[in-house]
């Protein structure tokens, strides 16, 4: 087929950062992998089983679009009994969280404020449907928020705020204080916030905190189990917010999703049953080995507080160019600016085990 058949958001939407790497990478074997975005251990085994036991049982079928109601149940119960049923919708993953939500909120030629570096669904999803990214940078504030140049970004276009804490790819979690600071100037300037919480059981040195605990009319709150349960490929997620905005996003899924596949939500029920913090104790002492041999190698870099990335600076300005002398040495690393408009550092996902973290460490020793 002739590429200009194609919609013209195909040619707006950059995939170009990440065709990159793969080309990079492409012809690796047995390489030292610190790329990924997905914790390193297992499926819990009762979650498998009750995905299994669902499947014979006949589980099978579409469900109600809002989730199975025992599964609504429990996320009410999770979220601590602030929202009511009608407010809670399930969805596949937070990625379908991002696009109902997205869709509901903003119109083509809205403003919708994303942190740089950010994470590559929000400005694509962004892009995708006509909406302009505006970037409040956070490189000279150690990737925490920069109220004040929040705020001044803000123009009668602006419609929302996306915020990702912990977040990937610094693995910064932010304060209580800088949290609810936002809230007010959200609330000032009547915007929306979408909450993308997905790492939410990676904090490693202060509870986690919500934005909605301060602006729970205006922010939509995506949860998953991605990251938390090592469900990348079940797709199961939910939102949680103001009843319109939840209704909105409800609408939408009946017409492109459907509903989340239901084997996975009656798994879903058992998944919330499973204690996962031992995962990220160890995760945390991951951090530590990382961060730590980062250091002690001369990188500079911000020690993160939770999810599972590092975000060093790159050694040789170019982050691309660093990221290809690591590809040299068999160490695959994901250069920055598939993150950001600036090319100037490099990810490590540290969702892997002690044994390639030291390999991983030994190689960029030596190549500094
Ligand atoms: N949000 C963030 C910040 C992520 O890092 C990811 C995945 O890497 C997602 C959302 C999408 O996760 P999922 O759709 O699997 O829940």
């Amino acid at each position: 087929m002739d590429k200009r058949n194609l919609a013209e958001r195909f040619f707006t939407t950059d995939v170009s950062g990440i065709r990159k790497v793969g080309a990079m990478a492409m012809g690796l074997k047995d390489s030292i992998n610190l790329s990924i975005g997905q914790p390193h251990f297992e499926v819990p085994e009762s979650i498998r089983e009750a995905a299994k036991k669902a499947i014979d049982e006949g589980m099978n079928s579409y469900t109600e679009t809002q989730g199975i109601g025992k599964l609504v149940d429990a996320f009410q119960n999770q979220l601590g009994g602030y929202y009511a049923k009608d407010e809670i919708l399930t969805t596949l993953a937070v990625s379908g969280g991002l696009v109902l939500s997205f869709m509901a909120l903003l119109n083509p030629g809205d403003e919708v404020l994303i942190s740089d570096p950010y994470y590559v669904m929000h400005k694509q999803l962004a892009l995708l449907l006509g909406v302009r990214p505006v970037y409040y940078e956070t490189y000279d504030c150690d990737f925490q928020l920069p109220l004040e140049k929040i705020e001044a970004l803000i123009t009668n276009k602006t419609k929302a705020i996306v915020i990702c804490s912990p977040s990937n790819p610094t693995g910064m979690v932010y304060s209580r204080e800088q949290l609810k600071a936002l809230a007010e100037i959200l609330d000032k300037h009547g915007i929306v916030a979408i909450s993308d919480e997905i790492y939410d059981l990676f904090c490693y040195d202060s509870p986690f905190v919500s934005i909605a605990e301060f602006y729970r009319a205006n922010t939509v709150v995506l949860k998953g189990f991605s990251k938390s349960h090592a469900m990348t490929g079940w797709r199961l997620g939910y939102a949680a917010g103001p009843k319109e905005l939840i209704q909105a996003m409800a609408k939408f899924q009946q017409f492109t999703f459907v509903c989340a596949p239901s084997m996975v939500q009656v798994a879903g029920l058992e998944a919330l049953k499973v204690d996962m913090t031992p995962f990220a104790e160890d995760y945390k002492n991951k951090r530590n080995k990382i961060y730590n041999g980062l250091i002690d190698a001369g990188y500079e870099v911000i020690k993160p507080a939770g999810a599972f990335y590092i975000l060093p600076k790159a050694p040789t300005g170019s982050g691309v160019e660093f990221v290809k002398k690591c590809i040299a040495e068999n160490l695959l690393v994901i250069p920055g600016s598939v993150f950001s408009e600036k090319d100037t550092h490099f990810r490590i996902s540290y969702a892997a085990s002690d044994e390639t973290i030291e390999r991983g460490l030994e190689v960029l020793r030596k190549i500094i």
